[in-house]
């Protein structure tokens, strides 16, 4: 890049909120701690003596094993090998720089999660675009293949998919999987919102025929286990798609956060209970999020899983989300992101809808409502 990228508008809105006080549905993390276990099993491991150096690089190996555990357990998927980051921004970042060559593309569904076009650029490759369209936001099989040609290298699958909160389900995923196997395609699926699912299933690419020897799977412990702020987070899938992750990744960071890597373990040792709870919780509160949105005037657009929950402003009379979400924290309160960022046309159909994070405690929410409908008139 001959010029500095822009700030994240993630780190923009949440500035925006710091600044005005305003409710911050806008960047997506929890306003809650995850289990105290996990948090117990942190502490324990700075003070063990053992664990304050750096770790192995390919991670910690009571992380790696729950890693390979989960994948069997939750998928029936036996990667070869498996790699711990810093967070799954680090692995999708090394995926590209180890997987990408200079002129080659990667397709993405957008609209498309902020850091993928930067990560993309870095690698000198170019981002390609398919289109999910509101309101329902499905993929079309005919603009996926459209969208693939003969520098395509890689396909970068989010599902569940931020902003859209969609999650694709196993006749658009056979889709993908075809596209890959016809076109001899990676994949790498960003697949940090596995298991907040309310509505359908989250089928990963990987269990789809023929794809687990071309799929590298990317999560981390942030959603699942309400610790964005840990960033620690994994790949896993053949040796040589983990090795190309290891070789960039060894250059960006090395290996570290080992305290916070045996924590995680431990975090994927509580296995499905925890985000079971967390699943119960957010679809409640996604539920009390839609309802206020409509009943403040908002459109309200389907959601089946993530943080996330989008909306139009248009039925309210505005057309531009974009300077919509720049006035509202002063105006009503609350900060929301639009959509209209994720996308490289921003005055096409996705102009009008903002993204709310609803990964927040129920007053908040009904707090965050109530001064919407008021701002709205309502
Ligand atoms: N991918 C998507 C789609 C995300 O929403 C996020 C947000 N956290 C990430 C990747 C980054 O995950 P991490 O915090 O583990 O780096
Ligand atoms: N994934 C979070 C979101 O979509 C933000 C993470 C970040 O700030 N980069 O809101």
């Amino acid at each position: 890049m001959s010029t500095a990228p822009e700030t994240t508008i993630f780190a923009t809105m949440t500035a925006l909120a710091q600044e005005t006080g305003a409710i911050n549905l806008g960047q997506g993390f929890p306003d809650e701690d995850g289990p105290p276990e996990v948090v117990e099993a942190a502490v324990a491991a700075l003070r063990s003596g053992s664990a304050n150096q750096y770790a192995p690089l390919a991670g910690v190996p009571a992380l790696v094993d729950a890693v390979r555990d989960h994948q069997r357990r939750r998928y029936g998927l036996e990667p070869e090998d498996v790699q711990v980051t810093f967070g799954a921004t680090e692995a999708l970042a090394a995926a590209m720089l180890g997987l990408l060559r200079p002129g080659d593309e990667v397709v993405a569904l957008e609209p498309v999660y902020d850091s993928y076009a930067a990560i993309a650029t870095m690698a000198g490759a170019t981002l390609r675009r398919v289109a999910l369209h509101p309101p329902r936001w499905r993929l079309d099989a005919d603009e996926l293949r459209a969208a693939v040609g003969p520098r395509t290298r890689v396909l970068l699958l989010n599902s569940p998919h931020n902003p859209t909160g969609r999650v694709l389900d196993r006749g658009e995923l056979e889709a993908v999987a075809g596209v890959c196997r016809e076109h001899d395609l990676v994949a790498v699926t960003d697949e940090v919102y596995e298991h907040l699912v309310f509505d359908g299933e989250h089928v990963p690419l990987a269990t789809l025929d023929g794809m687990a020897e071309r799929t590298l799977a990317i999560s981390s412990v942030g959603k699942t286990y309400s610790f964005t702020g840990w960033k620690v987070g994994w790949c896993s899938g053949p040796a040589e798609l983990v090795a190309a992750v290891r070789g960039a990744k060894q250059f960006l960071s090395f290996s570290g956060g080992t305290p916070l890597q045996h924590a995680a373990a431990a975090a994927l040792a509580l296995g499905d209970e925890v985000p079971a709870r967390l699943v119960e919780q957010l679809r409640a509160r996604r539920d009390r999020l839609a309802a206020g949105l409509h009943e403040a005037g908002f459109g309200v657009l389907p959601c089946e899983g993530t943080y996330f929950l989008t909306a139009d402003a248009a039925p309210l009379g505005h057309d531009d989300a974009r300077e919509l979400c720049l006035r509202l924290p002063r105006e009503a309160g609350v900060v929301a992101i639009p959509v209209a960022a994720f996308v490289a046309d921003p005055a096409g159909e996705t102009r009008a809808l903002l993204r709310f994070a609803f990964c927040k405690r129920e007053p908040v929410l009904a707090e965050a409502v109530e001064r919407l409908a008021a701002w709205a008139g309502r």
